[in-house]
């Protein structure tokens, strides 16, 4: 089976990456519960953001920032749902 490269990534993770994250929804990895980022539990510092399950407190997403660059951890994620073009063209 062909594969393309990750260049063709580009379009999506705009989309992806460009997105609201108070509407964006999720999935907890822990406990299945389902939730807007903006229901999570969010403790910041000085270097970034833990997101947190609003049922099970469970590490839902990590943000680290760091001058010229951002870290993020999804790993507390099942999958992550945001709006999104209505349509991408195929090919
Ligand atoms: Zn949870």
């Amino acid at each position: 089976m062909s594969h393309l490269d990750g260049n063709v990534l580009a379009g999506a993770a705009a989309d992806l990456f460009a997105f609201d994250a108070t509407a964006a929804s999720g999935r907890c990895a822990a406990c299945a519960d389902v939730a807007t980022l903006a229901q999570a539990m969010v403790y910041g510092g000085t270097m970034g953001f833990v997101v947190r399950c609003r049922n099970c407190d469970a590490v839902l997403v990590v943000i680290v920032e760091r001058p010229g660059r951002t870290y993020l951890d999804m790993r507390g994620l099942t999958w992550m749902q945001v709006a999104g073009p209505a349509a991408r063209p195929a090919g």
